[in-house]
């Protein structure tokens, strides 16, 4: 028996459990003890082991959540005890949501941490409405950026990403759209921009909409797409609509998945 206790951190993906990978599901089928974010779709709670304790930490942004030294504590005291801890996050553990932080305190306390990658939001959501965020007739890459920077996090440089001609992916982005874009159009970047926001991606309540930079933080309110949501900003978005982007599209269709 390994004498060094292991905890994975398993990606969720971005909501559609035919999204999770077969180690995903492997993996929480042989779970003990299942930490789980707020942003985890409850079907993918369905590939939980039957006989395992499912633990809600909430971690939503704006709302009361779950202290993360007890998520850390709860995890290492319970591994110790021998029992398979899971920290279930949505999309990828390592993109955003504190996934670093938690290997470095599980690590700390001499745990193994097997990390088990999921598909992030970042690249799911804009696919969900055909939006390929590296088409390179359009953009050279993809800055996945937050629009919510913590207190110990470090400052996001709005005027060289504005500069990049990178496509910006903008993670925790809608409640701050209107400062984030001010600060984009003031870093240079053309009003006329084409932009996109994602409103839960691959769950029943998906919903999106088309902008530009002028219109974004409006568009996003007229439409009430609210967290979780993905903002897209870049030419990238012509590669998803013959529409044009001058006027805001709404929908709720999947993408490419006839009624
Ligand atoms: N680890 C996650 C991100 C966690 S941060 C990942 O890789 O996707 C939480 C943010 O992710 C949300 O505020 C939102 O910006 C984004 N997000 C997560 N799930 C989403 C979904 N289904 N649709 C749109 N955005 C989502």
């Amino acid at each position: 028996m390994n004498p060094i206790p292991t905890v994975w951190l398993v990606g969720a993906g971005p909501g559609d459990p035919e999204l999770l990978t077969l180690r995903a599901v492997r993996v929480l089928r042989e779970a003990d003890l299942v930490l789980c974010d707020d942003l985890v779709d409850d079907r993918v709670l369905e590939h939980v082991n039957p006989a395992a304790r499912v633990l809600k930490v909430g971690k939503r942004g704006g709302c009361i959540s779950t202290d993360q030294r007890f998520i850390h504590s709860v995890m290492i005291r319970e591994a110790h005890r021998g029992l398979r801890v899971v920290r279930l996050k949505g999309g990828d553990p390592f993109v955003f949501g504190r996934g670093g932080e938690e290997c470095a305190a599980l690590r700390e306390a001499g745990m193994t941490v097997e990390v088990v990658s999921g598909i992030t939001s970042g690249i799911a959501a804009p696919a969900a409405i055909g939006v390929p965020v590296t088409d390179r007739r359009f953009a050279p890459g993809v800055a996945f950026v937050t629009g919510h920077v913590s207190g110990s996090g470090l400052p996001i440089d709005w005027a060289s990403l504005a500069r990049s001609r990178l496509t910006l992916v903008v993670y925790m982005g809608v409640a701050r759209c209107e400062a984030i874009v001010a600060a984009l159009r003031e870093g240079g970047l053309p009003v006329g921009t084409p932009a996109a926001v994602i409103s839960a991606a691959h769950t029943p309540r998906q919903r999106h909409a088309f902008a530009t930079l002028a219109t974004l933080s409006a568009t996003v309110a007229a439409h009430e797409l609210t967290s979780p949501a993905i903002l897209v900003i870049g030419d990238v978005i012509l590669a998803a609509t013959e529409l044009g982007v001058a006027e805001p599209v709404l929908a709720t269709k999947r993408f490419g998945i006839p009624d």
